[in-house]
């Protein structure tokens, strides 16, 4: 079954080696991470020596070569025990992919190889206070200033800005020409201008940071990702493999809150006999589990799409508005099945439903999904 959707063994082991290790040191300490906001960048070098800092990337630029089905299955694996560090991951990734897709040789050598190896951290900086779901509204601007430009605005919501080492900026070079203005550049974090707020106050994924991030800042055109007016297309195709990201740390989360349901049911009695034989809840665990594997099998179609070099972009779409969606509801009825208890903060259950909500939210709202869903069946 699951080789015919695309899982190879290798894909496989793979995210069986990541599983035992997140079992082992990420899950015992998820609720120690969120209570403290204790940064997940201190995974980074466990991370890296499992090759998940660069999983992202091919082998030339010293990632691993993994498959995209490969992808989603050890992001699940980290989500499952802490969605916090498969956050900080996903935002790792966001930067790398933006270098990957939009730089060119020289630029890749200089940043992925250290990234892969998880010496230099990355970040993505598109959002902006006036300018999330519609980037054409950015006010950054990168003006030409001897051999480079001068990058000047607001960052808003940058996960990863603080650890980083390098951030991908978008800015527009071209105001007055919407998206087709916007360009991509890569940043040094500790480059003069660079000026990183202290983290957000943030309801979940409290180890995965985010800071508004001020620009006043040299960059030079070596730095710049692809051509002027670029940048727009290479955040776009970003997003793309992100949303899958996003997808596989919502089916993590909402595995490890239909495993806790169904071990509370089992072990809880009421009335003299477990809560796993009332119908009732039997009913609500049946749709937990219909929604989950629904959720599995859209988000495998859409990597299986993106590893064969298919269109991929309305099925990543809808990969992520359904399982982030489906998420909510399976952390919800998980603390519902767990009563009173679900909501104390003795319980994982309230973790994983404020966990669970940033899905749909960040990259790409599920408003923004639903746009991208019902523009290719218009096209
Ligand atoms: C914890 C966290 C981490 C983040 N990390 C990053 C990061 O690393 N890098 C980065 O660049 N950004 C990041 N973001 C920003 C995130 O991607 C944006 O918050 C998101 O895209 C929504 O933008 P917004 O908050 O400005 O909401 P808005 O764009 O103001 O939207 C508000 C509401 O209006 C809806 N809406 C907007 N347009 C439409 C429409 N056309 N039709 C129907 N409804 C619509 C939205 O769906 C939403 O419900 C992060 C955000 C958070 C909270």
């Amino acid at each position: 079954m699951l080789e015919r959707l695309g899982v190879q063994p290798a894909d496989l082991e793979m995210s069986d080696a990541i599983g035992r290790f997140a079992r082992a040191e990420l899950a015992p300490n998820a609720a120690e991470v969120d209570r403290d906001e204790i940064p997940a960048t201190r995974y980074v070098p466990q991370l890296a020596e499992l090759g998940v800092m660069g999983m992202n990337l091919p082998e030339r630029w010293g990632g691993i070569g993994a498959t995209p089905v490969a992808l989603i299955l050890a992001l699940a694996e980290i989500a499952r025990a802490c969605a916090s560090t498969s956050s900080m991951v996903g935002a790792h990734y966001l930067a790398t992919d933006s270098i990957l897709i939009g730089g060119d040789d020289e630029l890749r050598a200089r940043y992925l190889p250290d990234a892969a190896a998880g010496t230099r951290l990355g970040a993505f900086a598109l959002t902006e206070p006036r300018a999330g779901s519609n980037p054409a509204d950015m006010a950054t601007r990168a003006t030409r200033e001897g051999d480079g430009y001068r990058l000047r605005g607001v960052k808003h919501f940058i996960s990863n800005a603080n650890a980083a080492d390098f951030i991908v900026i978008y800015a527009k070079t071209d105001p007055s020409a919407g998206t087709r203005g916007i360009s991509a550049f890569v940043v040094d974090r500790r480059s003069a201008g660079v000026e990183v707020a202290p983290a957000e106050k943030l309801m979940g994924i409290r180890g995965a940071p985010a800071h508004e991030v001020a620009l006043d800042c040299f960059v030079p055109a070596a730095n710049r990702l692809g051509a002027e007016g670029s940048g727009f297309r290479t955040a776009m195709k970003v997003l793309d493999n992100s949303r899958l990201d996003v997808a596989a740390t919502s089916l993590g989360i909402a595995e490890a809150a239909l495993e806790a349901a169904t071990g509370w049911a089992r072990q809880r009695h009421v009335g003299g006999e477990p809560l796993a034989r009332k119908q009732g809840l039997q009913w609500m665990v049946a749709d937990m589990r219909t929604r989950l594997e629904a959720a599995w099998l859209l988000t495998l179609q859409a990597a299986v799409r993106r590893g064969a070099g298919q269109p991929f972009t309305d099925h990543a779409s809808m990969a992520k508005l359904y399982a982030s969606e489906m998420v909510g509801f399976v952390t919800d009825a998980a603390l519902q099945i767990h009563g009173g208890y679900g909501f104390t903060r003795e319980m994982p259950l309230e973790r994983l439903v404020r966990d669970a909500r940033i899905l749909r939210i960040y990259e790409g709202s599920s408003e923004i999904q639903r746009l991208v869903i019902a523009r290719a069946a218009f096209a």
